[in-house]
């Protein structure tokens, strides 16, 4: 049985898969992206837009958030979308901006891998793979990244529970590759008010069975640009690790989820109030 911070014994329903539990491992992992840790005292905000769109778009993002305490860059080049006709990514096009961008901000970068047939190329330009949601349980794609020696960032799929989403993790640390990061997106349940429901009490409980670092999604957690703040401070006060959040120089006019990206601005004011919450628990965003 595992023991969470109060020390009362943990009881739930399954087994904890072996390589991802607190049991085997008591220490938390820290997992080194580009030279950027996470799983330490510091709190890591990843942030920048939901897909790289252009040259313009990516580097007016990334230099402002940066400039506001992000520490590594997020933007899909491969876009999971759900209708075929929508904007699918630049591709590698998107990949050799985000390396350039990523050069001078000193921002290592995190992108989405969709495919077994795209980790090489992927891998070759990215500091960090994200598997997404609608990928967790792509058992081969899992063990794809598992062979690739770089960070993962496993996202939890929509409709799966967290026995199902800790061995999503456990099949990635069985092909020796022990960097992954896990990520609470959201949860789709009866509520319609939100695009996802966010489940915060995701960070506590993988964070007492499992030893990876646990990071918060809250701009797809929620779909809603204004809820985006809320949950972002609730995160870093549940005891999450970092965030990862969609910021866009023109939300209006982004060609994917524009609706649930902060502005700069916003971005901005929102990293000032993280500032204080992390120190009202003890913790500080890694700058
Ligand atoms: C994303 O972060 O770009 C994304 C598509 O997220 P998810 O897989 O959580 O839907
Ligand atoms: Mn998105």
């Amino acid at each position: 049985m595992e023991v969470n911070p109060c020390n009362i014994p943990v009881k739930v329903g399954f087994t904890v898969p072996m390589r991802v539990s607190r049991k085997t491992k008591p220490e938390t992992t820290i997992v080194n992206v580009g030279g950027v840790e996470f799983g330490g005292t510091g709190i890591v905000v990843i942030a920048g837009p939901c897909a790289v769109e252009s040259r313009e778009q990516l580097f007016d993002t990334a230099r402002s958030v940066r400039k506001n305490g992000a520490r590594v860059l997020r933007g899909g080049a491969f876009k999971p979308r759900s209708s075929p006709y929508n904007f699918q990514g630049l591709g590698e096009e998107g990949l050799k901006l985000l390396v350039e961008i990523s050069k001078e901000t000193g921002m290592p970068v995190v992108t989405e891998v969709m495919d077994t047939r795209q980790v090489e190329l992927v891998a070759s330009y990215a500091d960090m793979l994200q598997v997404g949601s609608r990928n967790m349980q792509n058992y081969p794609l899992l063990k794809e990244v598992g062979a690739c020696r770089k960070p993962v960032l496993l996202k939890r799929g929509m409709m799966s529970t967290i026995e199902e989403f800790l061995n999503a993790a456990e099949y990635i640390l069985n092909m020796g590759n022990d960097q992954v990061i896990l990520c609470e997106r959201g949860i789709r349940t009866f509520e319609t008010a939100t695009r996802n429901t966010i489940d915060l009490s995701a960070v506590p409980m993988l964070k007492t069975l499992c030893h990876l670092p646990v990071i918060i999604d809250p701009s797809h957690g929620t779909g809603i640009r204004w809820m985006v703040p809320s949950m972002a401070k609730a995160a870093v006060a549940a005891g999450a690790d970092g965030l990862i959040m969609e910021v866009h120089y023109q939300p209006e006019t982004a060609l994917c989820d524009g609706h649930q990206s902060l502005s700069l601005d916003e971005f901005d004011r929102l990293m000032t109030e993280l500032k204080r919450v992390s120190l009202a628990v003890d913790r500080e965003i890694s700058v």
